[in-house]
Order: C-alpha cells, then structure tokens, then sequence
C-alpha cells in the first residue's frame, strides 16, 4: 500500500538580498513604481497583488537594511 499524501505545494521565492528561497508567505513583496518625478522606489505590497515587478526580501532585519540600499530595482 502507498499513501496518498502529497505536500501542500507552497510558492517559493528568492530573497533578493541574502538569497535564501522561502515560501511566498515568509517573504515581503515589494513592488516597483514610478512616482511623478521620474523616481522609482520600491514600494511595500502588503497583498502581494500589485502589477510589476516584485521584489521579495525575506524577515530578516538584515535584509531590510540592505533592501533600503539595494539597486537592483533601479532599472
Ligand atoms: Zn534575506
């Protein structure tokens, strides 16, 4: 006999700082936009719904420093 139990399969994502791949729900979403002044800064999306490209940094205090020096956005 086998069993039938499959594991949930969970979205995984790759922190853009330290680069460690966790599941979507561990990570932040940020979300690139284009403020009137030509700018583009990152932008939290809470829902994780927002169009563009999304940018995942994991919990890390660590991470989130460096996110705020992070450039990778800027294209
Ligand atoms: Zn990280």
């Amino acid at each position: 006999m086998h069993k039938a139990i499959r594991k949930h399969h969970t979205p995984v994502r790759r922190c853009v700082i330290c680069r460690a791949s966790l599941p979507k729900s561990e990570l932040k979403r940020y979300v690139c936009t284009q403020t009137e002044s030509g700018d583009t800064i990152p932008v939290f999306d809470k829902e994780q719904v927002m169009p563009g490209r999304g940018y995942y940094i994991c919990n890390s205090p660590e991470c989130e420093k460096r996110f705020a020096k992070f450039r990778g956005w800027r294209k």
